[in-house]
């Protein structure tokens, strides 16, 4: 089993020790817990490019905004231990909330711009929660590298972005998008999906390789690709509101025309669960 540290200084200590005895090289990934496969493959990148690997698992109350699934948000210690172990996993950081943000917190961290952008229109607040508890975090362990997975595009773009603007001594290793055959991104929250909603869920993947089709074809407008995106995900049932089908650079900045390297990014609801999905353009 990996060792489990609740506390910030615990975990201090232990890792200092490993660190400074063994002169080992120390890989992260954060998560919010209820690992799945898209964890799996960002742990497997750190387990083969460092000698330790840490896995945090804190649901960040401070990313979700007011009647967002805080409360419902899946979690599960006991199967998430089981999943690290098998993993290789050697340390597991779960702090409570209080070490986290200590007793009369006041510092926040929030980048400009990236911050109100796809996501942050829709979710005030939310990368300010982010940028905030990713820096704790990388504070607290002090890790060589750290894994982000490309599924929340916008975050790694922005936790790039934060520790070149911090000069936090950190490499930012991007995952690609893990799948289900069928090509759901796996999610935490995918368990809030009935069969039907799942099934409707999968339109994001399929308007992914339909705009995909297009773009072989010759289609280059980014409005006509988004028209008929936004077609075909309508059409199916349990598909309740589009918040944005955006086409970006790599940069998110947003392109009139499409190039190779180019993003697709998807934010929808399906039944009462929140979806987002990207795509690189190929
Ligand atoms: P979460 O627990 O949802 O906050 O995700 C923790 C990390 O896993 C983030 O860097 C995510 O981008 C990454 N991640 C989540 N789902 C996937 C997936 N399907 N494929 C690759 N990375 C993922």
């Amino acid at each position: 089993m990996p060792l489990l540290f609740r506390k910030v200084k615990e975990l201090r200590n232990h890792l200092h020790t490993l660190r400074c005895e063994r002169n080992a090289s120390l890989g992260f990934v954060p998560t919010m817990g209820y690992l799945h496969e898209g964890h799996r493959a960002l742990m497997e990148r750190a387990r083969l490019q460092n000698d330790i690997t840490v896995v945090s698992i804190y649901v960040n109350p401070t990313q979700f905004g007011e009647g967002e699934d805080y409360e419902r948000y899946p979690r599960d210690l006991e199967r998430d231990m089981a999943v690290c172990e098998e993993a290789g996993i050697d340390v597991v950081f779960a702090p409570t909330d209080k070490e986290v943000y200590p007793p009369g917190s006041r510092t926040e961290v929030y980048v400009r711009e990236l911050s109100e952008v796809l996501e942050g229109k829709f979710r005030p607040g939310h990368f300010k929660g982010v940028a905030t508890v990713v820096t704790k975090l990388l504070n607290a362990v002090q890790p060589d590298r750290a894994y982000f997975g490309e599924k929340d595009y916008q975050q790694l773009k922005l936790i790039q972005r934060l520790v070149k603007d911090l000069l936090i001594p950190v490499e930012i290793v991007p995952v690609e998008t893990v799948r289900e055959p069928d090509g759901l991104a796996y999610s935490s929250r995918n368990v809030y999906l009935s069969p039907e909603e799942r099934e409707s869920a999968l339109s994001i993947y399929r308007a992914f390789l339909l705009a995909q089709e297009m773009i072989n074809q010759g289609e280059r407008s980014s409005d006509t690709i988004k028209g008929e995106m936004e077609r075909f995900i309508l059409s199916h049932p349990h598909v309740k509101k589009i918040d944005y089908i955006e086409i970006t650079d790599p940069d998110l900045n947003p392109k009139g025309l499409v190039d190779r390297g180019d993003r697709i990014l998807v934010a929808l609801w399906v039944g009462s669960s929140r979806l987002i999905d990207n795509w690189k353009v190929l």
